[in-house]
């Protein structure tokens, strides 16, 4: 099929506005899959998408469809739809010239609606507007036209009015694809080649799987080709389309999407954004990708130490398939050991740890997560330690002493809040507590209103999400792109008992906070610590400075109280009892803490 036929396309949407059910129609009437197997959500491939309806990974999908005689070869690249992975959204919009931007008639635009737009207009990307859901009784597919010409300046006569459910006027859509999405026309298939790795995945059997779109050139079953990156050479197994199962073809031309089968060993070796070319020929690489940069770092530490080497080998098979995640081994004094692992947001650390779960059948303890802070550290060419001016704060481990820093600085992000009016003063209220400032407002039509605000991200990692929505009776939606760095005043709020500070316990938090969530913290841990033998002093401080405490009272625990003299065995089985329960506890500062005391308060 000639480039002039070959479209490549995403879809773009809010959570729930039926990106999933589109592509299902879309395979199903271009016979890519029979309608028996529609509904099922074809491209949500992994089990935790399919439970929570989530895409996570980017899926694919090549289509043949006739359209006045001829025919056309259109490549699917699905996306992610929620906020932590919009990387992969931008990732996959790389391979595409278009998208078709969906919205719900009945919910309208929506936050990820909003980010989507500007991921797909700022890389210069046509738009296919579609509005879905017409069949609903509530559904007000005018408004939901109205809100996108204002906010994205879309000819309202060209929107597709569809129901992905019933299949009506999905047509539509294809003839809007080939007509309004420009063909790879960049493409040249007389060029030697060039392919751009896109998105990969692990297979037992055939190793790493690289997702290629070709740009130049063309691929087949036998070339040997080069990764710019690593320079390593691979004989080409096989290629083939997505359909959306591995699908063999003789070649991939320049202008096609399709997987490849080379004997690639690990993810490392073909990382996503890197170009392949053939042995002996000198290419000039393509634009790659910015790395996914962790954003959002949490311990993860087995429910019991005989389980560190399943959790270990669980680990590293997820993130052959999820190389965006960041391992590090950590051990905690309380946890044992485990592993500092680096994700996206929130949600990809839930998605994540799930899967652990689900795929492995190991049970995790998750201990609250914390975001990247940075310092400037004074004249740190006289300190050895510091290799650089600026250095990256991963964990209360790594704080700098205060007084050699000349200034802290915290990651930002840019929110868009979308909420009914009538919530828009509880929405701005919370993000002043959250240390947002919000640079705009905007009426989206007569009953809804847009937020933009700056916030930082440390705010917005710990439950902010639910508390918009519970505010809001679960109106408001949300979604943030990265705003860089700004300067802040940090403090490393350390946890004492009986004068002792324990360090898993310490956190790093904005200097205006550390009082209440000093206080926070030292009642949870004296709701948590048991009764000892004498009593416990929990402290919280900062700098050596106390700012709240909590004591539990002493308790003299005699297990022979219940003993009247005589049987001899009975007090020794108690005794033993009583070491045996010991030894299950962490001794800190001479106080007896069980794990579970450490599991509780740390976990999220
Ligand atoms: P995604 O999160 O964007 O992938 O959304 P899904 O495709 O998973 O759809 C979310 C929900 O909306 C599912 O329960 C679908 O059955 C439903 N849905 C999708 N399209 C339509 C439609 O055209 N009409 C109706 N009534 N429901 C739809
Ligand atoms: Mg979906």
């Amino acid at each position: 099929i000639p480039l002039e036929r070959t479209r490549n396309f995403s879809i773009i949407a809010h959570i729930d506005h039926g990106k999933s059910t589109l592509a299902d129609r879309l395979l199903e009437i271009t016979g890519t899959i029979s309608p028996g197997e529609g509904n099922k959500q074809v491209l949500d491939r992994l089990q935790v998408e399919q439970e929570r309806g989530i895409t996570v990974k980017a899926q694919t999908a090549s289509l043949f469809y006739t359209h006045n005689g001829e025919e056309y070869l259109l490549n699917l690249i699905d996306t992610p739809g929620h906020v932590d992975f919009s990387y992969e959204v931008s990732r996959s919009l790389q391979a595409c010239q278009g998208v078709v931007l969906l919205v719900d008639a009945n919910k309208g635009v929506q936050a990820q609606t909003v980010a989507n737009f500007f991921l797909a207009f700022t890389s210069d990307l046509a738009i296919v507007s579609v509005v879905n859901k017409i069949d609903l009784k509530n559904a007000d597919p005018d408004r939901a036209i109205a809100q996108m010409q204002r906010l994205f300046d879309c000819d309202p006569d060209k929107v597709c009015r569809i129901s992905a459910k019933l299949g009506t006027n999905v047509q539509s859509v294809l003839t809007a694809v080939i007509e309004d999405i420009p063909p790879p026309s960049q493409c040249r298939r007389d060029e030697p080649l060039r392919a751009l790795i896109f998105d990969s995945w692990f297979d037992r059997y055939k190793g790493c799987v690289p997702l290629v779109a070709v740009v130049d050139g063309q691929l087949a079953a036998g070339d040997v080709i080069v990764s710019s990156q690593s320079g390593q050479s691979y004989e080409v197994r096989e290629v083939g389309l997505l359909r959306p199962q591995e699908t063999p073809a003789t070649q991939l031309c320049a202008g096609q999407v399709g997987y490849l089968h080379a004997n690639i060993r690990t993810a490392t070796e073909a990382q996503v954004g890197d170009t392949l070319y053939l042995k002996g020929q000198s290419v000039t690489p393509l634009a790659g990708f910015r790395r996914a940069k962790p954003m959002v770092y949490a311990g993860v530490y087995p429910m019991d130490q005989s389980q560190v080497p399943n959790l270990r080998s669980a680990i590293e098979r997820l993130t052959l398939n999820d190389s965006s995640v960041s391992v590090q081994v950590e051990s905690s004094a309380a946890l044992g050991q485990g592993w500092r692992l680096g994700f996206l947001g929130l949600l990809h650390m839930d998605v994540f740890t799930q899967r652990l779960q689900q795929e492995y059948d190991s049970e995790v303890v998750v201990t609250s997560p914390s975001v990247p802070y940075k310092a400037k550290i004074f004249g740190a060419k006289n300190i050895k330690k510091y290799r650089g001016d600026e250095i990256e704060i991963n964990g209360p481990a790594q704080f700098p002493d205060v007084m050699i820093v000349s200034e802290f600085m915290e990651p930002m992000v840019m929110g868009t809040i979308i909420t009914p009016d009538a919530y828009f003063g509880a929405v701005q209220a919370l993000v002043m507590e959250r240390r947002g400032h919000q640079s705009e407002a905007t009426n989206i039509d007569n009953e809804r209103i847009m937020v933009r605000a700056t916030m930082p991200l440390s705010e917005v990692v710990v439950d902010f999400y639910d508390e918009l929505k519970s505010l809001t009776s679960g109106y408001a939606s949300f979604d943030y792109e990265d705003a860089g760095y700004e300067t802040t005043n940090l403090s490393k709020l350390v946890i004492l008992l009986n004068g002792e500070p324990v360090e898993e316990l310490s956190l790093i938090v904005h200097t205006s906070r550390a009082r209440s969530i000093g206080r926070a913290v030292c009642a949870r841990l004296a709701e948590s610590i048991p009764r000892q033998m004498f009593s416990v002093a929990i402290q919280a401080a900062v700098g050596g400075k106390i700012l709240a405490r909590a004591d539990v009272k002493a308790l003299k625990k005699d297990v022979l109280a219940k003993c009247y003299g005589g049987d001899i065995s009975r007090k020794m089985k108690l005794l033993k009892r009583q070491a045996e329960g010991k030894r299950r506890m962490k001794r800190i500062a001479n106080i007896d803490i069980p794990r579970e005391t450490f599991v509780k308060v740390l976990k999220r």
